[in-house]
């Protein structure tokens, strides 16, 4: 397998050791794989995550088309987590536009490129929404709860805090991306798409 490149089967796996916080929190959502812990606030609605938002919707769609994952898996992917809710049929009806409309295969076919982090923090996502970015848009239990989860030691966990407290968000992230790597990210994180890519590299060199 190249880098670039993200097939079905892998996502699981992926998504638990590469995917920054803001997309890990947006897969979990969705693949229900978090019942415990800091997401138990939000476990209750289950059937509600199965029918994920717009917005977030977009940001974990684009995000995993920048990964590699090709139209098809995506189709696969999200039909698998949304027939739970809505139905085969009324997917097929309803969403599936939306997806292929992600790549570039319907209305005005443009190819839309995923977010970057600048433009995550500067979303606001509503009551029910989990798009946005963690460490701007979660309380400071939530984002305690989810970066232990990731494997943040509560060292490590206080400057995270510290920075997303002082509106230093992609440092924080920056800091958990080493902390979680054991690794130095020098550039900084400035992009979802960077975070995975630079993990990637890491963990197969
Ligand atoms: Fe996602 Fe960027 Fe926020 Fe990190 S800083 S959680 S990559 S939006």
């Amino acid at each position: 397998k190249e880098l670039g490149e993200m097939s079905l089967k892998d996502i699981d796996q992926v998504a638990r050791t590469s995917f920054p916080l803001c997309m890990r929190h947006l897969f979990d959502t969705v693949s229900d794989l978090m019942i415990e812990s800091c997401f138990m606030l939000h476990a209750h609605l289950s059937q509600e995550d199965h029918h994920m938002k717009h917005g977030g919707r977009m940001q974990l769609g684009l995000f995993l088309k920048g990964a590699g994952l090709k139209l098809d898996d995506a189709l696969a992917f999200w039909k698998a987590e949304f027939s739970q809710k809505v139905g085969a049929e009324r997917f097929d009806k309803e969403y599936a536009y939306g997806i292929r409309h992600n790549y570039g295969k319907e209305g005005k076919r443009t190819d839309y490129t995923p977010y970057s982090c600048q433009k995550i923090i500067l979303s606001t996502p509503g009551v029910g929404d989990h798009h946005g970015c963690p460490y701007r848009h979660f309380s400071e239990e939530n984002l305690r709860a989810a970066l232990g989860k990731m494997g943040v030691s509560s060292r490590a966990l206080d400057d995270v805090i510290d920075k997303a407290k002082t509106k230093h968000y992609q440092l924080a992230c920056t800091l958990t991306y080493e902390a979680v790597h054991g690794s130095s990210c020098d550039a900084g994180i400035n992009h979802p798409n960077q975070y995975l890519s630079d993990s990637q590299k890491i963990l197969e060199a």
